[in-house]
């Protein structure tokens, strides 16, 4: 009798904490998803702190624990393509795998030029801050929908983000209006489409297309460094968790100022443990575009 007991209470304890388990995949979603549970949910995200997103898949062993999770939240098919495979693999039903940016119209191309476009859509929808939000309300209605216990609170954090988010919107919108110069110049790959499209920016990269494989060609990085020169550009920004010697390169070359600009991809384990958001990534960049554009 005493080992039933103690049996019947190992089964359901997982249950008895009541917590909703949550797995996400890359930063961005791991963040939102974790604002939107505040603390009634288990949150935990695939990716490893510090390495690079598009090439990352998880390991047989993610896979394998992914099936003890009652969410699976993604950003979208073009960021995560293993997903719908690495589900099915570990049996999570396909009603609980949530693609939060699945009413968002992603991107197509890169840049207004040919050269850059792959045939793919841009996956970094979360950039544009009104997407963000959009992507906050996908993650609750998900949640809320699994745990209509603790819908209510779901539902109230999800509006304090999203408000958060369109009061950035605004401010980032009043504070870019101010530039003097509306391009800028990126020594890392194309992820700021929705971004830019959002604010009336252009930006300039030597990489081709929407992901950092390949290495910009000697050609690419000299006709960037002319396009410096000719604008007047006092600032290069870097990319977060790439090498800056592209950067540093082509900031000797015009006496410029280095800068990081986060695409939020990923976060470093210091900057995890440390609180990071993505609202408060999305501040610093434009802090640091404000230094260079104003
Ligand atoms: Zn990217």
């Amino acid at each position: 009798m005493k080992k039933l007991v103690l049996l019947l209470l190992l089964i359901t304890a997982p249950l008895a904490a009541g917590k909703l388990r949550v797995i996400t995949t890359i930063f961005p979603v791991y963040d939102l998803s974790r604002q939107v549970g505040g603390g009634l949910c288990e949150v935990s995200m695939l990716i490893p702190p510090g390495t690079e997103s598009h090439s990352y898949e998880p390991t047989p062993r993610q896979i394998a624990g992914l099936g003890k999770c009652d969410l699976l939240v993604y950003t979208n098919p073009y960021m995560e393509p293993w997903i719908e495979k690495a589900a099915r693999g570990a049996g999570v039903e396909q009603g609980n795998v949530i693609n939060s940016c699945k009413d968002i119209e992603l991107l197509g191309g890169g840049d207004a030029d040919d050269d850059h476009d792959h045939g793919g859509k841009d996956p970094h929808a979360w950039l544009d801050p009104v997407n963000a939000a959009r992507m906050t309300a996908n993650i609750a209605a998900a949640f809320e929908r699994k745990d209509p216990a603790n819908a209510e609170q779901y539902r109230r954090n999800a509006k304090a983000y999203i408000k958060a988010f369109h009061e950035f919107d605004a401010l980032a919108r009043g504070t870019i209006s101010g530039f003097s110069k509306k391009k800028f110049f990126f020594a890392g790959h194309f992820a700021y489409g929705y971004f830019v499209k959002r604010y009336g920016l252009s930006y300039v990269s030597p990489f081709k297309g929407f992901s950092p494989d390949a290495e910009p060609t000697p050609k690419a990085v000299a006709r960037m460094s002319d396009g410096i020169k000719k604008e007047g550009a006092t600032v290069i920004y870097r990319e977060e968790l790439l090498s800056p010697r592209l950067a540093d390169a082509l900031a000797a070359q015009g006496d410029l100022t280095v800068l990081e600009l986060s695409a939020a991809h990923n976060v470093t384990k210091k900057d995890l443990s440390g609180g990071v958001t993505l609202l408060s990534i999305f501040r610093r960049n434009l802090t640091n575009l404000e230094r260079g554009l104003k």
